[in-house]
Formats: structure tokens, sequence, C-alpha cells
């Protein structure tokens, strides 16, 4: 436990696990530690897992969203071991497989990070320093903001990104989600359950979701399609009373009365902490080579942070355990210690165009 901020998320399920696991007796934590990794999403959680069984005892520290996008979801279906899961109990497993191996878990939000390392150091909200030889960035992605008027005025009154945190309010209410890729599709099933109507309002007429979401939302007998339609503002004084909408084929826009607005149009990579400090693409996502390095030697990247392509839990976890994998044979290198089965030598490469 770190300064009495371990943290547990309690008993959502999985009893089972709970039980056979015995509380670590940690010891006080180094002066410089191994890896601190920043995130807890998919891919933190597995980059603890792997580097805390390498007997590094990785310090996690949060951030604000425990779980990151994985935790607001729903159903998970296509997590291997899993046929179905709800997305909070799968990261109540990882969090708990990532402790048991000795994982030091800090509910804190990191607000600066000094790359100049090693050691880097890391400062949090919560007013705590560390330093650190080696980094795992699994800061992951946040929700894209439509960026229309009203829509932040309303968040929290109508205005939502979250159907798993806020669809039992819309029982037997009319709501829109915005958005045709998978999360759209899935969180607008979800929604089937509370609301009377789910309109989903998309701005082709083709969605980009996976043909099995595409066939059970068209075959709900809830939920209806707006094709070629943006939304450009959402109305209402102290909530969501209706949305404006426009047809991009006719030009036309008119209002349409709705109780809330679930917005899932994408999502934006969680930078700020290395704006000009690590290198990036033009959609501000983490440039990594094939290994998970960054730009800085010492400083590996997972998860969303760094893939703008594939994007699933599934994928972030590997990366995770990847980063891991490279972080362990960084810091072995580091302290000239031989690593075993690998006689090459870790030295910064060009990263890949
Ligand atoms: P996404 O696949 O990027 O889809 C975003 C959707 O929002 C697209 O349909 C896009 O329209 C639309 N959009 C983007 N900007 C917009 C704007 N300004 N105004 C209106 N519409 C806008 O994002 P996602 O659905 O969140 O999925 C992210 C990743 O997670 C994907 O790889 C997805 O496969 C994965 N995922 C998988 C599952 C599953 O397998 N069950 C569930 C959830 C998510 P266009 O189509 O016109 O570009």
């Amino acid at each position: 436990m770190l300064d009495g901020l371990s943290f547990n998320l309690g008993s959502t399920g999985s009893e089972d696990a709970a039980a056979e696991t015995e509380p670590i007796e940690r010891g006080p934590r180094p002066e410089i530690e191994n890896v601190i990794i920043v995130g807890s999403g998919p891919a933190g959680w597995s980059a603890a897992i792997y580097t805390a069984r390498a007997n590094l005892r990785p310090l996690l520290i949060t951030g604000n969203d425990l779980g990151g996008q994985i935790a607001l979801t729903t159903e998970v279906e296509n997590f291997p071991g899993f046929e179905s899961i709800q997305g909070p109990e799968l990261v109540e497993r990882m969090q708990r497989q990532a402790e048991r191996f000795d994982t030091e878990v800090l509910i804190d939000y990191v607000t600066e990070i000094d790359v100049n390392g090693p050691p880097f150091t890391v400062k949090t909200a919560g007013g705590q320093e560390f330093k650190t030889k080696g980094l795992v960035v699994a800061t992951g992605a946040s929700p894209r903001r439509l960026g229309v008027p009203g829509e932040e005025p309303l968040t929290g009154r109508g205005v939502s990104y979250c159907a798993t945190c806020d669809g039992f309010f819309f029982r037997n209410k009319d709501v829109m989600v915005i958005g045709g890729g998978d999360s759209a599709l899935q969180e607008a099933l979800f929604l089937t359950k509370f609301a009377s109507r789910v309109r989903i309002v998309h701005r082709r007429d083709q969605l980009r979701a996976g043909a099995t979401l595409q066939r059970r939302a068209k075959e709900n007998p809830k939920i209806e399609f707006v094709w070629n339609t943006v939304v450009t503002s959402i109305n209402g004084q102290n909530k969501v009373e209706s949305v404006t909408l426009r047809d991009l084929v006719t030009g036309e826009t008119h209002d349409t009365p709705t109780d809330g607005v679930f917005v899932y149009i994408g999502h934006l990579p969680n930078n700020q902490l290395f704006l000009d400090k690590l290198e990036m693409d033009e959609e501000g996502y983490l440039i990594t080579d094939k290994l998970m390095r960054t730009s800085v030697p010492g400083i590996f990247a997972a998860g969303e942070i760094q893939d703008h392509r594939f994007k699933q839990a599934a994928t972030s976890a590997g990366q995770g355990v990847a980063a891991a994998m490279e972080v362990e044979k960084y810091l072995a290198d580091l302290e000239d210690r031989t690593y075993p089965g690998r006689e090459e030598t870790y030295t910064a490469v060009e990263l890949a165009a």
C-alpha cells in the first residue's frame, strides 16, 4: 500500500477470485522506482502484471478514470477467454491480478513528467513526486466531443459519453446516439434496455460498425437510424430538451425533441503530459516503434495513446505486455546485467517513420 492510497474496486463480482487472493506484505518503496506505469486501462494493467512478475515491483498510477474506456463499456464479448463480461468486471479482474503479483496501485493523477532521464521525475495531483528508471505510458484516449453549442453546459444534464453510467436515468425516455461506429451501436443497444426510443444519428448513410452489431441494431425494434445528419446544437434550459439536426443531403435544419444525447464519435489521445516532450504524429498519438519505445529511451507507450488503428481492449493489453517485456530488458541493460536469452544491448533506435 502506498501512503494508504492502494485501491480496490470493491465487490462488483468475482468473489471467488477475491477469496483466493491473500494481501501481499509490501516493503517500503525504493528511492528510485524501476518502472512507473501511467494509466489503468488494459494496457496499463497488462504492463503491471508482466513487470510485477519480473520482480520489478511496478508502481501504477491510475489517473482519474480508473479502468479507462473499457470500464465505461457495458458488455465485452471479444476479449479472449471471456465470452461475455461487463467492462468494469474485466478491469477489476485485471487489477486484482496485477496486485496479486506485487503491483503498487496509487489512485492519483499525474500532472507532470520530466522526461530528461533516466531517472524520470513524475509528479502527481496528490502532491507526490517519484523518480523512476523506466516509464510505461498507458494514458489511453478520451471521448471526442461534438463541439456544438449546448454540449458543454448540458453535459451531465442529458448529454453523456457513457451509457453504462447514465443509461439508467433514461427509463422510458427518448434518446439519441451520435456516431456510426461500434461504440455507437453497442451503446445504443444497451440503451434500449431503458429508453423507449433510441435514434442513431450518423453523418453518412453507411455504418462504420462491424456486421454483428449492425445486424443487432437494425433488428432492434426500439432503434431507428437518422442518416446523413449531424447535430448542430443541443438545446434546453437545465436539461436536454431538443437537438438541432442538419440533413447533409437537403441542407435543411430542424429542432427535434429528445431527452438525452449520447455521443460516440471516436476518441482523442490523452497526450497533454507529453506535448513537446515525446514525438507524436499529426493526430497527437505518441509515435512508438515495434518495441513500444517512444522517442525517449526508457519511456515506452502502449494502448490507445499510441494506437489509432486497432483500439481494442485485447490489442491494448498485448501492447502493454510488449512494453513490459521491453522495459524489463531496458532496465537489465541499464544496470549492465545480462538478460537471459538475449545478447544484444539496448540502444535507442531511430523511430520508424
Ligand atoms: P470509431 O470507430 O472511430 O467511430 C466513430 C464514429 O463517429 C464514426 O462513425 C464517425 O463517422 C463518427 N464521427 C466522427 N467524428 C464525428 C463528428 N464530428 N460528427 C459526427 N460523427 C462523427 O469510434 P468508436 O465507435 O468509438 O470505436 C473505436 C474503436 O473501438 C474501434 O476500433 C472499434 O472497432 C472499437 N470498438 C469495438 C467494439 C466491439 O467490437 N464490440 C465496441 C466498441 C468499440 P464516419 O463513419 O463517417 O467516419
